[in-house]
């Protein structure tokens, strides 16, 4: 955090620049260790009763200014604090010697249980009783409600970190930009904001102490954040912003070197409404869509009939452009409540992704049902991929089961660097493979991509990345088969050039991202991306890497980086 005269940085992973005042989100509470048992259980709960009475009416009052669809979740979240069940249980448990917040969590824990296995409208509201804990909790501890709170001007929000569902959520017309102490470039956070066009910037030392109310200007390129800034230094900041939109809107249509090779400029998304908006945009259709981000807060399987009409709505928008679907990649930081199959020791390396469909077909089996019913209804070019992909086994198996559901294209992410290695036998029983970028680095680097403080070895353009990058390339010519990017390093307008050097034939990323690469594209020869590529790879380092890029790059790319 600076002001406009030193500069300090976070690392910006979403592009674009805004200035609006900071709210901050609160962290939850949890019940304090050792909290004593109240000598009067019975006047305990009338204290508690009351704290819940208090939430209920905060509910409501949101309702009154919200749309239909949160007045309804807001409405229903208030009758759930009133819920006389859960009062009398939180009686019990205060009968049994617990202090108050412990009393309301274990409560609120023995009634979510008993929803969850009620199944439909009850176990969907498991996430509002929660929501209804951590205000009881909170109030009762004489803190501020956690989570984002309401605001109505455009904003700022700061946070320690959030969570994808968080995130998700969040309104963009109502949020100017995202700054977080934590998180990392690969984190699902700046992945969403970069989805939803909102500039964002993580690893901000010190966001949290930023005053609420406070202005702020966010640079989410370079990550940049300045405090109180000038009128000079905003009209900087707006004009940097005009001179990129004035380079990129001279280039449109599909991406090619500007030597004619064709490199594909995909959007990475999430969701229906993400898809209506990148379909309105200058893209040659979807190279990722995650479809784990539409069921992030569902505590239920979706059933077949939802699934396909989400499917069929994400498809419609694109007409006979390609759609790459990837099926359900959850687990580690993407946990579904509906696929949780316990805790782990090192989830990152567990049962996800595709280990977790082989062991629960049930639902990889929905989910291709309903993708195939989708892709009928529709004309989009529909590709299925398998997240997590390691050997040549679990590529056929895939195949396999996408091949029954009459699905016509099958691909493996390539985001293992066993798979990476041994690219030409998984890619040869699969129709094309797209590198994950973002889990390979982690892998390759043995750095966990939710830690920021390992931002560094996360960096793809760590020259072993590269080199595992360029291997997988070389199966897939070996194979013969078509090989992708849909890592985040394909929205980085220099690496995306090393990358078309490398031999990749598509790169997907987020809306956002797509005219700048597509720029750089077009000022390059594929000669030039070779060029590049080879100077990346022997560099030592992967600060010499990208400076070795640079160097080489256009002039009028450089003036825009
Ligand atoms: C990746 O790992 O690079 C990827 C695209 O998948 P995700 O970020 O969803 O793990
Ligand atoms: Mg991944």
């Amino acid at each position: 955090m600076s002001n406009s005269t030193e500069n300090p940085r976070g690392i910006g992973v979403s592009p674009g620049a805004a200035v609006g005042p900071v709210v901050q989100v609160r962290a939850h509470v949890r019940p304090p260790e050792n909290e004593p048992a109240p000598a009067d259980p019975v006047a305990e709960h009338a204290r508690i009763k009351e704290v819940f009475e208090s939430v209920a009416r905060t509910l409501e009052e949101r309702a009154a200014g919200a749309d239909e669809t949160a007045q309804q979740i807001l409405t229903a979240t208030a009758l759930i604090a009133r819920d006389k069940g859960l009062a009398k249980g939180v009686l019990k448990e205060l009968n049994a010697g617990k202090g108050p917040t412990r009393a309301v969590t274990d409560a609120v824990g023995t009634y979510a249980a008993q929803f969850e296995a009620l199944g439909g409208y009850f176990a969907e509201r498991v996430t509002d009783l929660k929501d209804v804990r951590n205000r009881v909790v909170a109030r009762l501890l004489g803190q501020e409600d956690p989570g984002v709170p309401e605001f109505h001007v455009p904003s700022v929000i700061v946070a320690h970190d959030l969570a994808p569902a968080e995130t998700a959520t969040l309104n963009p017309t109502l949020v100017r930009a995202i700054i977080t102490e934590a998180g990392g470039r690969t984190s699902h956070t700046a992945i969403l904001a970069a989805q939803m066009g909102i500039p964002a910037v993580v690893q901000l030392v010190g966001a949290r102490d930023i005053p609420v109310g406070t202005i702020v200007a966010v640079d989410g390129d370079s990550g940049e954040v300045t405090l109180n800034p000038s009128a000079a230094y905003q009209e900087e900041l707006i004009g940097k912003r005009e001179r990129r939109r004035a380079a990129l809107a001279g280039s449109s249509g599909p991406g090619r070197t500007a030597d004619g090779y064709p490199v594909k400029l995909l959007a990475n998304i999430g969701g229906v409404e993400d898809a209506q908006s990148a379909a309105a945009q200058d893209v040659e259709g979807v190279g990722l869509f995650r479809t784990e981000f539409v069921f992030l807060s569902r505590d239920t399987a979706p059933t077949l009939e939802e699934q396909t009409d989400i499917y069929t709505k994400v498809f419609q928008p694109f007409g006979s452009r390609r759609v790459v679907v990837r099926t359900l990649d959850a687990g580690a930081d993407k946990p579904l409540a509906f696929a949780d199959l316990g805790p782990e020791e090192n989830p990152a390396l567990g049962k996800r992704g595709l280990r977790l469909q082989a062991l629960r077909p049930e639902l990889l089996d929905t989910q291709l049902e309903a993708l195939s019913k989708a892709a009928k209804a529709t004309s989009a070019e529909v590709k299925v991929m398998a997240p997590m992909v390691a050997t040549a086994e679990e590529a056929a198996w895939f195949a396999r089961r996408v091949r029954e559901n009459g699905l016509p294209s099958v691909g493996v992410m390539i985001e293992v660097p066993g798979a990476a290695m041994a690219s030409r036998h998984v890619l040869a029983e699969v129709d094309f493979g797209s590198l994950g970028t973002n889990d390979l680095a982690q892998y390759t680097m043995a750095a966990d991509r939710m830690e920021g403080a390992l931002s560094d070895l996360l960096d793809p353009w760590q020259p072993a990345v590269l080199a595992v990058i360029g291997a997988a390339c070389e199966g897939a010519k070996i194979a013969g088969k078509p090989i992708g990017v849909c890592g985040e390093a394909g929205g980085d307008p220099l690496l995306a050039l090393v990358l078309a050097g490398l031999g990749v034939s598509s790169l997907s990323m987020a809306p956002s991202k797509v005219g700048i690469v597509r720029y750089a594209l077009g000022l390059h020869s594929m000669a030039v991306c070779h060029g590049m590529a080879t100077a990346a790879l022997d560099s030592r380092t992967a600060t010499d890497a990208r400076d070795a890029v640079l160097a080489m790059a256009h002039e009028d790319l450089a003036a825009l980086l």
